[in-house]
């Protein structure tokens, strides 16, 4: 069949960008016609057994801002971008039929709830249509990652180091050509809100360290602002640890968990940064960090389902607690420690909370309380705007002792509201009854 007759679909998941996407730009490269879909699927909102929703209101917002900068950027090389409020097995079949689409671009996702409704998509679709999947989200592509998967060892140094002598990171994808006009769909639903999700509209909590704002674009002016207008990273690997305001780190993490940016993109800023101003410790660590985002990526490739179970990837055993009265007190914010309880009260206001801060509540729950970690991790995936599966069940492992710390920590959390709170500024900022 001739390039120009041939309709292809990119299916967005966690790639809610145009720039250095690769679906996208094959899908360009490769066919006459191009169509985005997004689905909101119903079951990522749906009730958990434990009584908060399995996508709460923060990032369900945060995840429509991104949808409706993605539509005008799409809009801007006439391609048209399809919202759907139901699931893709139900949804995109229709879609594949009316627009008589042959293949089907995405990222790749290897999760359990992911792979499932892959699955099922492709049972609901004739064997005719081809699916293209690409890993990119990593910054080390898979491709190039210089351990075999069952290789991939459990302590982040022995991989950061191997990685940064053998592996390279990739150039971006070059940018999508623009298409015709007349390629463009006339009708195109509108983009849900939040109350078609099952939310009311909100204001967040001002006292939240950043104002988030869903979307590529968005992404593009922290990185800008962080990197270029305040200089903020060079002095990152001092404030990294820091509780509070919108400096002490990049804040990226909203942005690469939903792909508005992608990790290789902000590699080549750092790049751009160094060669510009200056390259410090700072500069290398944002790039350190952006490692352990990967390595908690491979380590889930490696080990499949093991990352959801209690004994971890150790398959150790604890007496756990799996008490939800204990994970109330936790949620409100009602425990005996009050740092804990300021960061539990942020996460609950704003949807965030700093890594510290995470650290901190996550050895609490898990090694003072003894509360079966995996409620804790559901908590955070209902709470936080920058949910990755991988960041998110790869740092709980590590902090209840079934992970990667080769040292088995537990936090003191005294000692540490004592070193990074000294003032209590930070425990004031949260504690304090006036309401905002
Ligand atoms: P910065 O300090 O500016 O770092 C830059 C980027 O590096 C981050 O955006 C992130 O992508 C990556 N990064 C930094 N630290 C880590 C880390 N420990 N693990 C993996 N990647 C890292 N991060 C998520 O993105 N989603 C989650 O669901 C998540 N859950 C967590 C749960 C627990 C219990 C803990 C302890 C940490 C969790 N993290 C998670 C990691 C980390 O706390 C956040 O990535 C970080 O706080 C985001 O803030 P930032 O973007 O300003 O980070």
């Amino acid at each position: 069949m001739q390039k120009e007759q041939k309709t292809a679909i990119v299916w967005f998941r966690n790639d809610l960008r145009v720039a250095d996407n690769f679906s996208l730009s094959r899908a360009r490269e490769e066919n006459g016609r191009v169509v985005g879909i997004y689905c909101l699927d119903p079951r990522h909102f749906a009730p958990t057994p434990y009584g908060f929703p399995k996508t709460n209101k923060f990032r369900a917002r945060f995840i429509l801002e991104s949808l409706e900068e993605l539509r005008e950027q799409l809009l801007r090389i006439n391609i048209s971008l399809v919202v759907i409020n139901d699931t893709p097995e139900n949804s995109i079949p229709d879609w594949v039929k009316r627009l008589d689409a042959s293949v089907i671009y995405s990222q790749r996702e290897w999760t359990q709830e992911e792979v499932e409704i892959y699955v099922k998509l492709r049972t609901a679709l004739p064997a005719s249509v081809r699916f293209e999947e690409t890993y990119d989200q990593f910054l080390y592509h898979p491709g190039d990652c210089p351990f075999e998967l069952s290789a991939i060892p459990k302590v982040f140094t022995v991989f950061r180091k191997k990685c940064e002598k053998q592996a390279h990171v990739r150039p971006m994808a070059s940018a999508p050509k623009i298409q015709e006009t007349t390629n463009r769909l006339s009708n195109v639903p509108e983009i849900p809100t939040l109350s078609d999700l099952g939310f009311k509209d909100f204001e967040t909590d001002r006292r939240t360290a950043f104002p988030f704002k869903g979307g590529e674009v968005q992404a593009g002016k922290r990185l800008n602002q962080y990197f270029f207008e305040t200089k903020k990273l060079g002095f990152y690997k001092k404030t990294r640890n820091g509780l509070l305001g919108t400096g002490y780190s990049s804040k990226f993490s909203p942005w690469l968990a939903l792909g508005c940016i992608s990790p290789r993109q902000i590699y080549w800023a750092v790049k751009e940064f160094e060669k510009k101003h200056y390259k410090n410790q700072s500069t290398y660590w944002l790039i350190f960090e952006l490692i352990w985002r990967d390595f908690f990526k491979y380590i889930s490739l490696k080990h499949g389902n093991q990352i959801f179970h209690l004994g971890g990837i150790l398959n150790k055993a604890y007496p756990w607690d799996s008490s939800l009265l204990s994970l109330e007190k936790w949620i409100n914010g009602e425990t005996a420690e009050p740092f804990v309880n300021a960061n539990m009260m942020e996460l609950k206001l704003t949807g965030w909370m700093s890594n510290r801060g995470r650290q901190n509540v996550a050895s609490y729950l898990a090694r003072d309380m003894n509360v079966d970690w995996r409620l804790g991790a559901a908590y955070f995936e209902s709470m936080l705007i920058d949910y990755d599966v991988h960041s998110n069940y790869g740092n709980w492992m590590y902090v209840a002792g079934v992970g990667n710390d080769p040292r088995d920590r537990k936090f003191n959390v005294r000692l540490q509201a004592d070193r990074h709170d000294p003032q209590g500024k930070f425990q004031n900022l949260w504690l304090q009854k006036t309401l905002f």
